[in-house]
């Protein structure tokens, strides 16, 4: 393939084309310095000031205001399903938890797993993760309530965010960090892998108010603390250098790009363009209810699994990667994260036309 596909992936994904060729530009000798970012040491002056830049921006481009810190993780969002409740829930307490799919499910699984007690104080399992449930109460003695902004396979989003009084709110931003204006103040603790809207994977950004640092027991895994990583600005041991670096330069892209309300605007329109597309046909059907509708992953299905196939298929001859949805759900999911341009959504939905008349 000469071209660059229209990438619809869901994780990782895809990044934006000018941080890939300044990246690329930057490869083999970084500034002038004679060599790569992946070369250099953790603790040089050049990388400092990377990782600087790198927690500078996410706070400018996030609106992140004092007394908040950002750190960087390895082990995925999968390790912060394990590090949350290992440093902010203490025996003897018990956490809130909302169910609202695959990811979330994980997360319960892996605080319980270490023997911690989990309240979940609503799921959406009973319709298959179809939508968000609204109309809970979060016990007012709960060490925290934890969220999945959004969904990403399923394919539903929180519109709004609960609002969890005095319990402290966690949220698993993994795949809808920076795709719309937040208010981080309503957080005290923010997570996402980097590898759906910030960069490639092996690094994971962890948000988190400065007083919840000193909650963390001494007894936990080094790796996961929070008051040893924080208090070591990230660089405790090897931090993955190269995935902050691609950080660094993807928040120069929304900045460069208007920030995130610019940013999530385009977002906007190319879910309504994809959810209008579905709307008006009767040949698409889309999944989750229309008010926890997702603007980063459309899930929706065709008529049977065989024109589900062929539509993968053909799109994949349209120059279109990633369209299949995750095997827990079936059917078809474009991911538009924030580096899928407008022009790929189009291009899908152009497609969708065709492909309806010549099948539907
Ligand atoms: C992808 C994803 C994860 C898992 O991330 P890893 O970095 O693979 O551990 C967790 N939560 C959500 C919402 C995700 O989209």
């Amino acid at each position: 393939m000469s071209e660059r596909v229209f990438n619809f992936n869901a994780g990782p994904a895809a990044l934006p084309l000018s941080v890939l060729e300044k990246a690329q530009k930057d490869f083999l000798n970084y500034q002038g310095e004679g060599l790569s970012v992946m070369e250099m040491s953790h603790r040089s002056k050049t990388f400092d000031s990377i990782i600087k830049d790198a927690e500078r921006l996410m706070k400018e481009v996030m609106g992140i205001p004092d007394g908040y810190k950002v750190l960087f993780f390895q082990g995925g969002a999968t390790l912060q399903f394990a590090a949350i409740p290992l440093n902010l829930l203490p025996d003897g307490a018990s956490a809130d938890y909302v169910n609202t799919g695959a990811w979330s499910k994980k997360a319960i699984a892996e605080a319980q797993k270490l023997g911690k007690t989990v309240n979940v104080i609503a799921s959406s399992e009973d319709k298959n993760f179809s939508y968000i449930p609204a109309d809970f109460s979060v016990n007012p003695d709960a060490a925290y309530l934890h969220i999945t902004s959004n969904n990403t396979i399923a394919g539903t989003q929180f519109q709004t965010y609960p609002d969890s009084g005095s319990v402290p709110l966690i949220c698993d931003m993994s795949s809808d960090i920076n795709s719309r204006k937040i208010d981080v103040s309503q957080f005290d603790l923010i997570y996402a892998g980097a590898q759906k809207n910030m960069g490639p994977s092996g690094v994971t950004i962890v948000i988190i108010k400065e007083e919840l640092l000193e909650k963390s027991p001494d007894n936990i895994p080094t790796m996961t603390s929070y008051k040893i990583i924080g208090g070591k600005d990230s660089l405790y041991n090897t931090p993955p250098t190269f995935g902050i670096y691609m950080i660094k330069l993807v928040l120069e892209w929304i900045q460069e790009a208007g920030g995130v309300e610019a940013i999530e605007k385009i977002n906007r329109q190319k879910a309504d363009l994809l959810y209008s597309a579905i709307d008006k046909s009767n040949f698409y059907r889309g999944t989750v209810a229309k008010d926890s509708r997702s603007i980063m992953n459309v899930t929706f299905r065709l008529p049977d699994e065989e024109l589900e196939k062929k539509f993968v298929a053909e799109g994949l001859e349209a120059g279109m990667i990633g369209l299949k949805g995750h095997r827990s759900v079936g059917g078809i999911r474009a991911s538009i994260y924030n580096a899928v341009p407008l022009a790929a959504v189009e291009h899908l939905v152009a497609f969708m036309e065709k492909f309806e008349k010549a099948n539907g």
